[in-house]
């Protein structure tokens, strides 16, 4: 079995986890990661086997960088059972296998039929804020969301998007407000770390969740 499903980390840490979902996505995600490497950002990429294989220098780009990387299913459909996909075509540029993974929708009702899903190695990843970003937002709004974040959250993000047609315009205003949630989370005195720097806590705890992620 897997070693359970992660919605946050140790709340007496201050710090706090970026993660960008549905990429790569030339050129939004290079431009997040311009964005995180201007303020020495850490974060966490969960892509899509798909567009790896479209993009494998986007995904190149990322570990070139420094942020860990999680398996988001290969096509992205619902409900996902294609983790060992990914994880192939992933593993290929990466030379590692998935640790991180996160099911698209959250909908883990297939995970079952996952060999990857399943690992005792594998952690799943929710999250505990999710300002609904795939959704038209103002960027004031995504900012405001995110500095609801406290010790220890998971915040949820796109870089991308699952569909060709809304892949480049969906993550506008998440670039727009990129630098402002960095900024703001900094000045509250949290350090942003990738998963792989976080202690996850097991068990559901809430703190600013829009509806269900994509
Ligand atoms: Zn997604």
């Amino acid at each position: 079995m897997s070693q359970g499903t992660y919605y946050h980390g140790r709340r007496d840490q201050p710090t706090v986890a970026l993660t960008f979902d549905d990429g790569p996505n030339p050129p939004r995600t290079d431009e997040i990661l311009e964005i995180l490497a201007s303020r020495g950002a850490r974060a966490t990429f969960f892509v899509i086997g798909k567009w790896v294989e479209r993009w494998p220098d986007g995904l190149r780009r990322m570990l070139q960088a420094g942020h860990a990387i999680g398996n988001h299913s290969y096509s992205h459909s619902r409900p996902a059972a294609d983790f060992d996909r990914a994880d192939a075509v992933i593993g290929n540029l990466t030379g590692m296998p998935t640790r991180f993974l996160r099911a698209p929708y959250f909908d883990y009702s297939r995970c079952g039929q996952s060999a990857v899903a399943m690992s005792s190695s594998v952690r799943t990843v929710h999250c505990d804020v999710n300002p609904s970003d795939y959704l038209p937002r103002d960027p004031d709004r995504i900012v405001s969301e995110c500095l609801r974040a406290r010790s220890g959250s998971i915040i949820v993000l796109h870089d991308g998007a699952e569909h060709d047609d809304k892949r480049l315009a969906r993550p506008m205003p998440l670039v727009a407000a990129l630098p402002r949630i960095i900024d703001g989370l900094t000045s509250k005195g949290y350090r942003l770390v990738g998963l792989d720097e976080m202690e996850l806590v097991e068990g559901e705890e809430l703190t600013a969740f829009a509806s269900s992620p994509r």
